[in-house]
């Protein structure tokens, strides 16, 4: 007879060495194998767990100590304030990437009506997101994998998120003839040859929402080239990018005919995102928000110059 508590402590046994987060992990996974929240277990710690519960739990359990990420055995996992489905086709949204969104809310007040991309979509995180909160505001999020925009499309359609449209092709290819007041994009960034791509989570992830090229800087030179074209005159473009990365793509972004770059940190005090503007052009008149003014005077920024 094995009972809740006993279950849960055997399961952090068997992950506590392949797994930062063994507690955690063993939890989610009762939970989604019992169908119970967490309040349930707690209250429950004594009851005994069914037989073939135990064993179905054991073999989660061993899909995650095989390294398997927990979002991907569970088929979820919360990003922002949205329960998102995803699969392996598409990258495990980071809690980091929320920081990309902050920004992003940033630059848009409440009632814009902004027309905002998000290339490289994935699961659809950040574009939901974004769309979530700033509701008069049209999003376009694209990405190249069509299994990807799937998976993206149906969380639109069961989180009821209306003000947005999803379109195939290579970051910014299926916008020909489109303009932007924003356009955002967390896209792979890790070099080729970087080892953490072997370890862990990463090893399960599609290997291609994760590198890009000897550097890491392939995606974010496509993004970097093709943004200004589809920028209104003074819209913004916002990028997550590597902790190293941020002098590289300050000059990509330069190269591209962008200017007041600005890179901001993480949580963790790295240097993550980087925010560039269009240069506004005399016969467009921009139309200038308070929020310009916050990004490029943060608090907690790390100005790299502007
Ligand atoms: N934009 C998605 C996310 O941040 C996908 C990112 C990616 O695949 N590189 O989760």
């Amino acid at each position: 007879m094995t009972s809740i508590d006993d279950a849960l402590a055997q399961a952090v046994r068997i992950l506590e060495n392949t797994s930062a987060t063994a507690d955690l992990d063993a939890r989610v996974l009762l939970e989604h194998s019992l169908s119970r929240t967490h309040a349930w277990l707690l209250a429950h710690g004594k009851e005994t767990v069914h037989r073939d519960e135990l064993e179905r739990y054991r073999g989660l359990i061993d899909d995650r100590r095989r390294g398997e990420p927990v979002a991907y055995i569970t088929g979820w996992k919360e990003f922002w304030s949205l329960r998102l489905q995803v699969e392996c086709s598409v990258l495990v949204p980071r809690p980091e990437t929320e920081h990309l969104v902050e920004h992003a809310l940033r630059l848009i007040p409440q009632h814009a009506q902004y027309r905002i991309a998000d290339l490289g979509t994935g699961s659809g995180a950040v574009a939901l997101a974004i769309a979530r909160e700033r509701p008069y505001c049209e999003l376009t999020a694209t990405d190249v994998s069509i299994e990807a925009l799937r998976v993206a499309e149906n969380n639109a359609r069961r989180l009821e998120i209306q003000n947005i449209r999803f379109l195939c092709g290579h970051w910014c290819a299926p916008l020909a003839g489109l303009d932007f007041d924003l356009i955002v994009s967390n896209p792979p960034y890790i070099a080729d040859g970087d080892s953490c791509l072997l370890h862990d989570d990463l090893a399960h992830e599609p290997v291609t929402a994760l590198k890009a090229g000897p550097e890491g800087l392939d995606a974010l030179r496509d993004i970097g080239s093709e943004a200004s074209r589809h920028l209104r005159s003074g819209g913004w473009i916002l990028v997550e990018h590597g902790y190293g990365q941020q002098q590289a793509v300050r000059q990509i972004f330069e190269r591209g005919g962008l200017h007041r770059i600005v890179c901001n940190q993480d949580h963790s005090g790295h240097p993550r995102i980087t925010a560039g503007q269009k240069p506004v052009t005399r016969l467009t008149p921009y139309r200038r928000s308070d929020s310009d003014d916050d990004l490029i005077q943060p608090s907690n920024s790390a100005i790299t110059g502007a």
